[in-house]
């Protein structure tokens, strides 16, 4: 019953092969004997899980199940989640139990899936590998040596690892896109407002985008088909009809425009890593698909644009965990600003602070203008080349991530290597673009994402691309050793 697609155990619930709390307890009892090698989970919600089966088993039997109902699903630690802890990663929301549930999960429970836990995560959503978190980092399932990726790390980790058949994500700058694709997963980051970001701890709200993370391009459709649409409560969520991201997965590619940009094939890239992705678009030819090369030519300024606009937006943000209403609070203060700086100063983790400051200096008077205007002028840049070149091809490919899953520890005494992990997911949240990552193959044991970007709400055609090459081949279908 396990190891199944969302899609194929929807069909085992549908045909009675198992019920919806047998499947709950195979996996809850997995992560009870698994999880200590991962730590992809922060709370495993047990009670709640096994609760939500029950009712799933029982809307079945009076013939109201849809498709969704009784599918287990892990949720990223930075939904909030009524009755449950919702931590963001970090210290500072240890002892935070959410009153209300974010828009996601809402929609995940009225769609009768099966809330399994809460996932590790970089310590609210700042990093590439799952290390920032106050959990302590997850790891990658395909060698327990190497991270996962972040900073949906534990996310990946669980689906990789067999815990969970599919997970949500966040994505502000390649959050679901780059662990995806260091765990050999299909994960998509939505056009900026598709989702709702109502209940999702705010990093920067900008870039922010919840997003399906899974085994196949068919389940993220079933997940994103739960999850997109506008919500009267996140005034930046898009009033656009919610098309069926099921029902165009099969449609034909012949005559696909592919846009490769050049700046994406640089010196710096892993060549294996290219050469699986040049491998792909073959197979995409193959499929009826033209390719051209097409140049983005501020690539290179999107990491140093991002690391002002995010930990700028991350600042103001994270002006709220002032030990006053919620989170964590100092032992004996001694007046309103010794509890504000120990607060602060004991609840955030070290990258947390880092973004903090970069982002107060560039926002303070005097740094404005030659930080934060220059970084939203470069941005605009960014955007504008994505759009001539979208004018021209239908989707741009190229390679997810710069290099396989690196090592744990690897990257942690050099924040702007680790930043440089983010070079090719950065600017299609600049831009606010839609993104995938699917497994296109294999590099010394560890797997490789190809990112294929689309245009403003062109996530149907996204998940058809995916799909398309999921049936020509079988990258997605490897797991881990022993698995
Ligand atoms: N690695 C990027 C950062 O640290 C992106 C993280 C994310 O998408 N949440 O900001």
């Amino acid at each position: 019953m396990l190891n199944k697609t969302l899609a194929g155990l929807a069909k085992g619930l549908q045909q009675g092969e198992f019920s919806s709390v047998e499947l709950a307890q195979a996996y809850l009892q997995r992560i009870k004997n698994e999880d200590s090698k991962y730590n992809s989970f922060i709370t495993v919600t047990e009670e709640l899980a096994l609760q939500q089966a029950a009712a799933a088993d029982a809307s079945r039997a009076a013939g109201n199940a849809g498709i969704m109902t009784g599918l287990p699903i892990a949720h990223k630690d930075i939904f909030c989640t009524q009755g449950v802890r919702t931590s963001a990663g970090s210290k500072m929301l240890d002892n935070f139990i959410s009153p209300y549930d974010a828009t996601v999960i809402r929609k995940f429970n009225a769609a009768g899936s099966v809330t399994l836990g809460k996932t590790n995560m970089d310590e609210f959503a700042m990093g590439s590998s799952n290390e920032s978190s106050f959990y302590g980092p997850s790891r990658n399932p395909w060698n327990t040596q190497h991270v996962p990726g972040g900073s949906s790390g534990g996310s990946a980790a669980a689906i990789a690892a067999g815990l969970a058949p599919a997970a949500t994500g966040t994505d502000t700058g390649g959050s679901i896109r780059q662990p995806a694709a260091f765990c050999n997963l299909t994960g998509l980051k939505p056009t900026y407002g598709r989702v709702s970001r109502y209940g999702m701890i705010a990093y920067a709200s900008s870039l922010d985008q919840g997003g399906p993370m899974a085994q196949t391009a068919e389940d993220a459709a079933m997940m994103l088909n739960v999850m997109a649409g506008m919500d009267p409560l996140d005034s930046t969520s898009v009033d656009r009809a919610v098309p069926d991201y099921t029902s165009n997965l099969n449609a034909p590619l012949a005559g696909l425009k592919i846009g490769l940009p050049k700046e994406f094939f640089s010196a710096s890239l892993n060549p294996d890593i290219a050469a699986l992705v040049h491998a792909a678009v073959k197979e995409y030819e193959a499929l009826g698909a033209t390719v051209k090369e097409v140049s983005l030519p501020n690539t290179a300024l999107s990491v140093p644009a991002y690391y002002i606009v995010a930990p700028a937006e991350a600042s103001s943000n994270l002006s709220r965990f002032d030990g006053v209403r919620y989170g964590y609070r100092c032992k004996d203060p001694t007046d309103l600003e010794d509890m504000y700086k120990r607060t602060r100063g004991e609840g955030f983790g070290t990258e947390v602070k880092r973004r903090i400051m970069v982002g107060t200096y560039a926002l303070s008077e005097g740094f404005y203008d030659a930080y934060y205007k220059k970084a939203q002028q470069i941005r605009r840049l960014i955007q504008q080349d994505f759009v001539r070149v979208l004018s021209e091809v239908d989707v741009i490919m190229g390679p997810t991530t710069p290099t396989p899953a690196f090592r744990l520890g690897e990257k942690t005494s050099d924040p702007v290597e680790m930043y440089m992990e983010d070079i090719f997911t950065l600017s299609l949240n600049l831009a606010g673009l839609p993104g995938m990552s699917i497994p296109c193959g294999m590099s010394n044991g560890l797997p490789v994402g190809l990112q294929v970007i689309g245009n403003y709400f062109a996530e149907e055609k996204l998940l058809n691309v995916a799909h398309k090459f999921q049936q020509a081949t079988d990258w997605h279908t490897l797991k881990p050793a022993g698995l």
